[in-house]
């Protein structure tokens, strides 16, 4: 990408000038299966969602989700939202769940927060073929209310097969609802950002950051939301030079 369109992308994002420097070529990094057992990072729990084979493939989860009726959201969905992108990238953006454009389209982050995604990726010198996106919830929940606590345990299978197929060097977590969710927690978004936190029994490291709808209503966040980003290129490289990201 050149220099000038990488300024257009944070510039969309408001970003001042000085914080358009050093964007290094992204490293290299291993990820969590090809590191060493005794370096790998504390699991959280296991969750109690309904189990999606270990073998499962993408196509048969693809069709497993698109029929799935696990909840009362496959009642008024237009269509599943299964996730799109690198099925090999390095990283992975989870997001809470579909909204009205990503029903319609079938697409994770589409309409205005979908192009804002997008841009925060360019910005960080993406394509968003580059990376993988999916949403803890593949149904949209009615009126874009929060997903209910039941719907993402019911769901939430077919999300850690996902990552287990993409096998991702890094997680961030879109937003408070899925950064929470993934993390069950309720802490703050505020007090989860700046941290690597561990997900899963795997230990996949994990960032958060705002959700690019939360950044339209609130524009003066942007410059927090980049400074994630910023922070997740860090882990990023970290994780490529063999360091530990995790207490
Ligand atoms: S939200 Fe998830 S669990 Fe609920 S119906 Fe859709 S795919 Fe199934």
């Amino acid at each position: 990408m050149t220099d000038a369109r990488r300024l257009a992308y944070l510039e969309a994002l408001g970003v001042d000038v000085y914080v358009r420097r050093g964007l290094e070529p992204v490293p290299e990094v291993a990820r969590p299966e090809q590191m060493d057992p005794a370096e790998s990072m504390p699991a959280t729990p296991a969750s109690a969602a309904p189990g999606v084979e270990a073998t499962l493939d993408w196509e048969p989860l693809r069709a497993m989700v698109s029929a799935c009726t696990r909840c009362s959201l496959h009642a008024t969905r237009t269509q599943t939202v299964f996730g799109v992108g690198n099925r090999s990238a390095k990283w992975m953006f989870i997001g809470e769940a579909p909204g009205a454009e990503e029903d319609r389209q079938g697409e994770p982050f589409v309409g205005r927060a979908g192009q804002l995604l997008t841009s925060m990726l360019k910005a960080m010198g993406f394509a968003r073929e580059d990376v993988y996106i999916a949403n803890v919830l593949k149904c949209r929940p009615p009126g874009n209310r929060d997903p209910k606590p039941e719907e993402a345990v019911q769901c939430r299978g077919y999300l850690e097969r996902q990552i287990e197929l993409v096998a991702p060097a890094l997680i961030v977590a879109v937003g408070r609802i899925a950064a929470q969710n993934l993390l069950a927690t309720d802490t703050a978004l505020a007090r989860l950002r700046g941290k690597v936190h561990s997900l899963g029994p795997r230990g996949w490291p994990l960032v958060v950051t705002y959700h690019p709808a939360y950044l339209l209503r609130s524009p003066g966040e942007k410059r927090k939301a980049w400074q994630d980003l910023l922070f997740a290129r860090q882990v990023f490289a970290r994780l490529a030079a063999g360091e530990r990201v995790l207490p």
